[in-house]
């Protein structure tokens, strides 16, 4: 049924693969395929060829299957099934399913994959520019119409899904409508790039590549913290990208200040430009991007339909987008229109499926060392100075929320901690965030980090 939604759905999952899949391979494999069925069990995707069927199945099954996942916020079983670019079907035999084949982590080259990599959605056009991140979308065109000129480097951070990636995209579209082209880079690719050139002895070309450079679009430099040796070399890029006037544009889920292992000559830098952050969006904010994606999905939906997806998804961009994609495979699902019923019934689901999943002890124990950069020993061990203490109870604080652990166990597993230490954490960090903006905005980044789909 319902091969529309299929259709839009897939094109949704195109856009989200070709930013994880090297350009050769998504050219190869991903380009001539489309979303063709969807039923609640399976959803059918249309090959053009036996051959990419199989590829696809043995090469790329887990990630297509999770970013569909993403897309569509519930489990569906995916298959292929081999259509003639021009002709009709070539049978049912040819439909195939999964057989359970691992993905083989594939190389990941950017260097050439650098200009697809941009995707063709983010742009400035498809930007809704509300009070939360007008200030950050004005820098961003400045700095699509000059680069160089304006902010540089331009600094964008906010907590995730809130729209750095789309803004700094659209940066990298502008450009290159300009003839620049712009290095797009996530930092983890960076840092990947960096590390294998070190070791196959290429570092030269690694250099000369990123600073001839005619514009660094780095995503997500807070993957970079902590790393020495990537920090040393990202920082060379940049002096060299800096005194040559380019443009340099950084994204990151946390603010400038906070970069606190970033040395302080890249920090000085960076506060040399412009820093801009994206707030979660207010009501009539959300409201107009939901209008807008349900026009772009070609999905009909009333006014105080809209309006009450919009008061309940507050928590970000993605999530929005996730839930009027669920609410729209559900209307189409059981073959019902959009209606406040419908909506009402669905909305557990809806919302549900935007909370992926519970975390466990380690994952927050990760998330927190990894944002405050402290090591594990540190955080499980005595030390009492400020940032370990917050750090610590913010750490016990996820564990009870987000993980749902007993205290007994949040304190044996932080190092043999008392629960009353831990119930007394809890119980602080719960009055912080009530009234403290700063340690609310921390843990609602951590929050997000833990509860994003990776
Ligand atoms: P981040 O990089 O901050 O985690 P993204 O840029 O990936 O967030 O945004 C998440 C999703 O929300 C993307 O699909 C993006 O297109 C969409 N989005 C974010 N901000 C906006 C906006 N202001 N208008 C329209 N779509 C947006
Ligand atoms: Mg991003």
């Amino acid at each position: 049924m319902t091969d529309q939604t299929a259709h839009s759905i897939w094109e949704a999952v195109l856009g989200d693969l070709q930013l994880q899949v090297p350009r050769p391979s998504f050219e190869t494999w991903l380009k001539g395929t489309s979303g063709l069925s969807l039923s609640k069990e399976r959803f059918v995707v249309s090959t053009p060829s036996a051959f990419v069927a199989e590829m696809l199945e043995q090469r790329m099954y887990s990630l297509i299957n999770q970013t569909i996942e993403r897309t569509l916020g519930t489990k569906v079983e995916l298959s292929f099934k081999v259509l003639s670019p021009d002709g009709p079907t070539m049978g049912e035999a040819n439909e195939r399913s999964h057989t359970g084949k691992v993905l083989n982590s594939h190389d990941r080259n950017i260097s050439d994959s650098s200009p697809a990599r941009l995707n063709p959605k983010y742009v400035f056009g498809k930007f809704i520019v509300g009070k939360s991140n007008d200030l950050a979308h004005a820098a961003s065109q400045a700095v699509g119409e000059g680069p160089g000129t304006t902010y540089n480097p331009l600094f964008i951070y906010s907590g995730v899904g809130l729209g750095k990636t789309h803004l700094l995209h659209a940066i990298g579209h502008e450009l290159r409508s300009k003839g620049i082209s712009p290095i797009y880079a996530t930092a983890e690719e960076f840092t990947n790039e960096y590390i294998s050139a070190i070791r196959e002895g290429k570092a030269e070309e690694f250099r000369s590549r990123y600073r001839s450079a005619q514009a660094l679009l780095l995503d997500d430099v807070q993957f970079i913290i902590g790393k020495e040796q990537t920090q040393e070399g990202f920082f060379h890029t940049f002096n060299a990208l800096h005194m040559a006037g380019r443009q340099i544009v950084i994204t990151s889920d946390r603010p400038a200040g906070a970069l606190s292992l970033l040395e302080d000559r890249v920090r000085s830098r960076l506060a040399g430009g412009l820093v801009v952050d994206i707030q979660p969006p207010d009501l009539e904010t959300r409201l107009a991007i939901l209008r807008t994606k349900a026009e772009e999905i070609g999905m009909a939906v009333p006014q105080e339909v809209l309006q009450y997806l919009a008061e309940r998804v507050h928590s970000n961009i993605r999530e929005l987008e996730g839930g009027l994609n669920r609410l729209n495979a559900y209307a189409q699902l059981s073959d019902r229109a959009v209606t406040m019923d419908l909506v009402k019934g669905a909305i557990a689901d809806i919302l549900h499926s935007a909370r992926p999943r519970r975390v466990s002890d380690q994952q927050v124990l990760d998330a927190v060392c990894n944002y405050f950069t402290i090591d594990e020993n540190t955080l499980k061990g005595r030390r009492r100075d400020k940032p370990t203490a917050l750090a610590r109870q913010i750490a016990m604080y996820l564990m009870r929320e987000e993980a749902n652990m007993p205290l007994t166990a949040i304190g044996r597993f932080l190092g043999g901690k008392d629960h009353t230490t831990v119930m007394h954490a809890c119980q602080r960090i719960g009055d912080q965030i009530a009234i403290d903006s700063h340690i609310r905005r921390e843990v609602h980044n951590l929050r997000e980090a833990l509860l994003a789909p990776h």
